[in-house]
């Protein structure tokens, strides 16, 4: 997640959470959530980073038009790609002002410059395309990178519309599932509920099994994988 907002804790990054949920459905384990200021060089460092140690990534935010918005740029300088001129795009963007009434202001320009090999990812309801860019890995499979706006309405309709489409594409027949049930607990503290449990909430514990406090409730929060929806309620129902 990219933007000053989100560092200066001026706004709470809710587009982590949705697309966490959505990569679940999908049965794709989130490992990690980064989030990084409006700065090219620390964008493209992360950038790096993540697809280092993740075969998906997905970056919200930084793709409008003003000079704070840098995720197109910060992904040239990682990949060493420049940034070329998509004309469609650029029509795209010119008919989206044309149908407000209003001219495009030059700076807009910049939203349809995409790394190059990168495939834009249509946004049908405002100006800044997606980028869709597949990074070679020595000896890997390569990283499917998404970039999406961070304006949740937009991000959200680009998820349905293209980036779960093709992570499910990318997943096909050896697709998994997950799963999770959440057990809630009264009246005794997270130690003593601990302390009353077989062996669960160890590492390593298929499925595996969270606990956390949150006021008076203290909930146990049991996520399975597996091959199929009925052999994940049976891993969960068994714990
Ligand atoms: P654009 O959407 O024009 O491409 P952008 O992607 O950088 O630009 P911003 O202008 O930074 O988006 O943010 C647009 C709106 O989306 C702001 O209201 C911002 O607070 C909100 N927003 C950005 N990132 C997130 C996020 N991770 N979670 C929730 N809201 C966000
Ligand atoms: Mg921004």
């Amino acid at each position: 997640a990219i933007g000053d907002e989100l560092t200066s804790g001026e706004r709470l990054d809710t587009n982590s959470q949705f697309l966490s949920q959505q990569l679940g459905l999908l049965g794709i384990p989130v490992s990690h959530h980064t989030t990084v200021g409006d700065d090219q060089s620390a964008i493209a460092a992360v950038l790096a980073t993540a697809c280092v140690r993740s075969d998906v990534v997905v970056v919200s935010g930084g793709l409008g038009p003003t000079a704070d918005d840098l995720t197109r740029q910060a992904l040239s300088e990682m990949t060493g790609r420049p940034l070329i001129r998509d004309e469609q795009s650029l029509g795209h963007i010119r008919a989206l002002f044309a149908r407000r009434g209003r001219t495009m202001p030059e700076r807009n320009t910049i939203q349809a410059y995409f790394p190059e090999g990168s495939r834009p990812i249509a946004n049908p309801h405002g100006t800044a395309p997606g980028i869709h860019l597949a990074i070679l890995r020595a000896g890997d499979a390569a990283v499917d990178l998404f970039a999406l706006p961070g304006v949740p309405a937009e991000l959200t309709e680009m998820w349905h519309s293209a980036v779960c489409p093709a992570l499910a594409a990318r997943l096909g027949p050896a697709r998994r599932v997950i799963q999770q049930r959440a057990i809630r607990c009264f009246g005794a503290g997270e130690s003593q509920i601990e302390s009353m449990l077989p062996d669960l909430i160890r590492r390593g514990h298929q499925p595996t099994v969270g606990i956390t406090a949150s006021q008076a409730t203290i909930s146990l929060r049991i996520v399975a994988e597996g091959d199929s929806q009925s052999q994940c309620q049976e891993q969960i129902d068994a714990t």
